[in-house]
């Protein structure tokens, strides 16, 4: 993206916003390092913890945590490592999954099902200490886990959390991606909602130069499939991180026959986003205003 992209962008790496004035003709933006801009309009694609979102729409955002706190990280390579991923489930409301990574490299996802209490807020070597506490007595792989875990400063946590904004515009401000939606990593389409989001905006902008009718349309679009992708039931976190033996038993029951086509169709329709609901505009034809 950043080849093709910067013949026509400039790029500020390290820089970000600190201030944000808007009138009726643009928005001037005051950034971090001290120097300042003006634009027609300001889309803001930070991510789920968007510092922009909480200045333009603050309160305007109601979470819906997921209750589920993760972890995401490389360690190196053994020889006991293969070509599968391998899935550990216990009681407790703990898992992790080893997943082959490039080369030398091994993915660990960790998880927790288990309410917020801001530990996405924490420095990261507490957030590493307290998987160290979760994990350290489990057995499995974790000793080696938890020991390239401290090595690393590849190092991901998340308290899982949707965006839920009753709008995603305010002015010349618009949010796009995680930053307006974020529907989770448990969705498996936080890169498509992301993508097809910038399609539409850039599309919506180009075909006119009334911007609150070129967002509204945005608004329009999107409102459907995000809807759709934001529909993950609590309840799949609760299957895959279970707390009691009754829930192991389920949920390793429900491993042994995952492969049969029914359940593979029963699972498809509970979990899987409906793509053929959104209807995406054609662009092609737009001339740029
Ligand atoms: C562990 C994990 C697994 C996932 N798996 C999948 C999957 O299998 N399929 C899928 O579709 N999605 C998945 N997702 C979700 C997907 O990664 C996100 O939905 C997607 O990356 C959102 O894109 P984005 O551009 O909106 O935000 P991001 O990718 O979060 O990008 C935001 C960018 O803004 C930058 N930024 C933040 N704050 C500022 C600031 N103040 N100033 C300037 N820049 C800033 C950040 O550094 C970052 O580069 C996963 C997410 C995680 C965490």
């Amino acid at each position: 993206i950043y080849d093709p992209a910067s013949q026509r962008v400039a790029y500020r790496f390290g820089e970000t916003i600190h201030a944000l004035e808007q009138d009726a003709s643009g928005v001037t933006v005051h950034f971090a390092s001290g120097t300042s801009e003006r634009y027609d309009v300001v889309i803001a694609a930070e991510g789920v913890g968007s510092p922009t979102r909480e200045k333009i729409f603050p309160d305007e955002n109601k979470p819906k945590w997921m209750d589920i706190t993760i972890a995401y990280f490389g360690i190196p390579k053994t020889t006991d490592d293969g070509e599968f991923s391998r899935q550990y489930n216990t009681i407790g409301g703990i898992g992790a999954t080893l997943k082959p990574g490039r080369e030398d490299n091994v993915h660990v996802y960790m998880g927790m099902q288990k309410k917020p209490e801001g530990e996405n807020e924490w420095s990261t070597e507490r957030q590493k200490l307290f998987l160290k506490e979760k994990f350290s007595h489990a057995g499995w792989h974790f000793p080696r886990i938890l020991d390239g875990m401290f090595k690393t400063d590849d190092f991901y946590f998340d308290v899982l959390r949707q965006v839920r904004m009753d709008r995603w515009s305010k002015g010349r401000v618009v949010l796009t991606g995680d930053a307006a939606w974020c529907a989770t990593p448990l969705s498996g389409i936080g890169t498509t909602l992301a993508v097809v989001g910038g399609y539409v905006l850039a599309g919506e902008l180009s075909r006119t130069e009334d911007l609150p009718s070129a967002l509204a349309v945005y608004e329009r679009v999107m409102r459907p499939f995000v809807k759709e992708g934001q529909g993950v039931p609590k309840i799949v976190p609760r299957m895959l991180w279970p707390h009691s033996r009754i829930g192991l038993a389920v949920l390793r029951g429900t491993m042994r026959v995952a492969g049969t086509p029914l359940v593979r169709k029963t699972f498809s329709n509970l979990y899987l986003r409906d793509s053929k609901k959104v209807e995406l505009p054609n662009y092609a034809d737009t001339s740029t205003v």
